[in-house]
Formats: C-alpha cells, structure tokens, sequence
C-alpha cells in the first residue's frame, strides 16, 4: 500500500529524547500533513470497520489523537484510557512504571473492544489496557498502534497491528 511509505516519511525521530540513548518517534509531524494524518485513520478504518467493534479504547495521550476518528467513523464509542489513579494496573515501561484507569462503567462485559495508541515498545501500555478492559469483562479485538519500535524485543501474547505491519496484511 503505497500510503504505508508515506506516513512512514512523516514521523520524525528525535535522537536521545526524553534520555540518552532514546530514538523518540514524534507523531506531530504526522498530524501536520493532511494526507499522511487522513490515509493513517483510513487504514485504520478499513481494517475494522466490519469487525463489530463497540468500543475504541485510547490511551493517554497519543491515543486520544488517533483513537477517536476511528471510533467515529466505525460506530462506536471512544473510551479514555488516563494516567492514573482508579482501577490501575501498574506496568513496566521502558523508562519508568506507569498506570493507567478509566472509567468502568464506560464499557460493559461483552463489548468488543479495540485498543488504540500511538506507539508500541515493550507492550506494556498495551497489556494494562488489556488487563483493564478484560477485568471489566470486555473482549478486545486487537490492538492498533501506528509505530512499532523494531529493536525492542518484545513477547507479546496479544493481537496488534502497526502502520508498517499492515504491509504484509494488505
Ligand atoms: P511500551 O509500553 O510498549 O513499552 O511503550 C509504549 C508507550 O510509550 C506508548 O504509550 C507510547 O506513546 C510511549 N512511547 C514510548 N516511546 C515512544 C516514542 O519514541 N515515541 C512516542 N510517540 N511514544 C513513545
């Protein structure tokens, strides 16, 4: 998919931010083209817009960006996912722990949820998000990042998808 290539270009890297040794992947420039922001939700869209989706999770902050034109355009709800203080399930990042809560009557058992953000390292973020909605008695679909960082070994046991991935898919 040649929109793949272009969103790609549009994501600047930020050398040793926020610390030494950190390649940070900026989404801002993204947002800052038209096209490349547009043809990033589309991909998106057309991926789960008959997946019987309810309820588009995003998380704090950068999901809140992507998260909420794909809920819109799909039919479905958009659930904030904050950083902390209720319902947390602590998680290990890269740089530090985190939590993450949100409201739990926002999502009831059985809603088939997606989760959205912005970025995927280690998929710890993800993994809360999971546990979170799981505890609520949600099933999530997938998740749906628009980056996957590729030197970060990782072992996740749950379904994502990136930008770049979508590649092999279409
Ligand atoms: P993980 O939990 O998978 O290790 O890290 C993913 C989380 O960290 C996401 O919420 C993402 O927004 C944030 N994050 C980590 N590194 C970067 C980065 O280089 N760029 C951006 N935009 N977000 C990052």
């Amino acid at each position: 998919d040649s929109r793949i290539h272009g969103i790609k270009n549009r994501i600047r890297v930020v050398p040793n931010f926020p610390k030494p040794g950190i390649m940070f992947q900026d989404i801002t420039t993204l947002l800052l083209d038209h096209k490349a922001f547009k043809n990033t939700i589309d991909l998106f869209i057309e991926r789960y817009k008959h997946k019987n989706i309810s309820v588009v999770a995003g998380i704090e902050a950068r999901g809140f960006i992507f998260g909420p034109p794909i809920a819109l355009a799909i039919g479905a709800k958009f659930v904030p996912m904050r950083k902390p203080r209720k319902l947390p399930e602590e998680y290990i990042l890269e740089y530090g722990t985190d939590c993450l809560e949100m409201h739990i009557e926002a999502v009831k058992p059985t809603e088939r949820a997606l989760v959205v953000d912005d970025l995927i390292a280690t998929g710890g973020t993800l993994c809360a998000a999971i546990r979170l909605l799981e505890r609520v008695g949600a099933e999530v679909v997938e998740c749906a990042c628009v980056i996957e960082l590729p030197e970060l070994k990782f072992l996740v046991n749950f379904s994502f998808v990136t930008i770049g991935s979508m590649l092999e898919i279409a």
